[in-house]
């Protein structure tokens, strides 16, 4: 007997029944068919699953990566401002260093040098001591230009009269005769009778009068540990105590005390120990 090629579903509802008529061979295949496509379907589902966690973790790295990036951005900016910011510190410090220096009328060219101290010296005195060691360097102004600044205004600068160096601090000949040996505590500068003197530093007059070897010779104190001199003074413009301000005229060019000619003996002492003025000169790089 042949097996019919046609099948009859009834569909049982609760008021009516139904009944189709398929192929049989359909009816054979429907069961593995259900069963292939709940796996592919089960396989898609994983592989649906897995992008999406896949893809949440990729966002979740971008926006990390993006927050690092913005990190960097902001910390460079950060760092180049601020160096912008020290760089305008410098500027606006250097530019009130200028200021400072002009307002006092510190001279910026370097006094010139005697060109022999062997010979007699017509502009050279100042009492003379024991040939000593050699002084030890004062070190460089503060590395900063801040620190230059308020370094600069508790120092003395500049010259006290806008002439040319006729002896030089250190060991030189006798400026009386250009023989022997002699240590110049302190620079002296050409001048002529009368001409003013000018304080190269602020300060208060601890010494003001007539000391042998230097004259007429008024001393200022700083307040850290400086002191400066001026000698051979024809005339004596301050008092001792009185409070005196860089550019402020001390008394005017002589050649009193131990002085071969006019001319004004300027020292800088620290902690009561001459020092070489030189380099307090100028702030110009030598
Ligand atoms: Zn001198």
């Amino acid at each position: 007997m042949n097996k019919p090629n046609r099948s009859t579903v009834l569909i049982v509802d609760p008021e009516q029944t139904k009944s189709i008529e398929v192929n049989t061979r359909l009816l054979r295949y429907l069961k593995p068919t259900l069963i292939g496509l709940s796996i592919a379907t089960i396989v898609l589902g994983i592989g649906v699953v897995s992008l999406a966690i896949h893809s949440y973790t990729t966002a979740k790295d971008n926006q990390s990566l993006r927050q690092k990036v913005g990190d960097l951005e902001g910390f460079t900016s950060a760092e180049v401002n601020a160096k912008i910011n020290e760089l305008r510190k410098s500027e606006k410090a250097v530019l009130e260093l200028q200021n400072y220096l002009q307002e006092r009328g510190v001279y910026n060219a370097p006094a010139q040098p005697p060109t022999d101290d062997s010979k007699p010296n017509n502009a050279a005195g100042g009492p003379a001591l024991k040939i000593s060691a050699s002084m030890p360097f004062m070190g460089s102004f503060a590395q900063n230009t801040q620190n230059l600044l308020e370094a600069a205004k508790k120092l003395p600068l500049g010259v006290p009269a806008p002439t040319e160096i006729s002896s030089r601090f250190g060991n030189r000949f006798n400026p009386f005769t250009g023989g022997g040996g002699e240590f110049h505590p302190g620079l002296d500068f050409r001048g002529e009778i009368g001409d003013p003197i000018k304080s190269t530093a602020s300060g208060v007059v601890n010494f003001a009068g007539y000391q042998n070897g230097y004259g007429n010779v008024v001393r200022i104190s700083l307040d850290n540990g400086y002191e400066i001199l001026f000698g051979h003074m024809s005339e004596i413009d301050v008092q001792q105590g009185q409070t005196v301000q860089a550019g402020d005229v001390v008394g005017k060019v002589g050649s009193t005390g131990r002085s071969t000619g006019p001319h004004i003996h300027y020292e800088i002492r620290k902690d009561g120990a001459p020092i070489d003025p030189e380099p307090f000169l100028t702030l110009s790089a030598r």
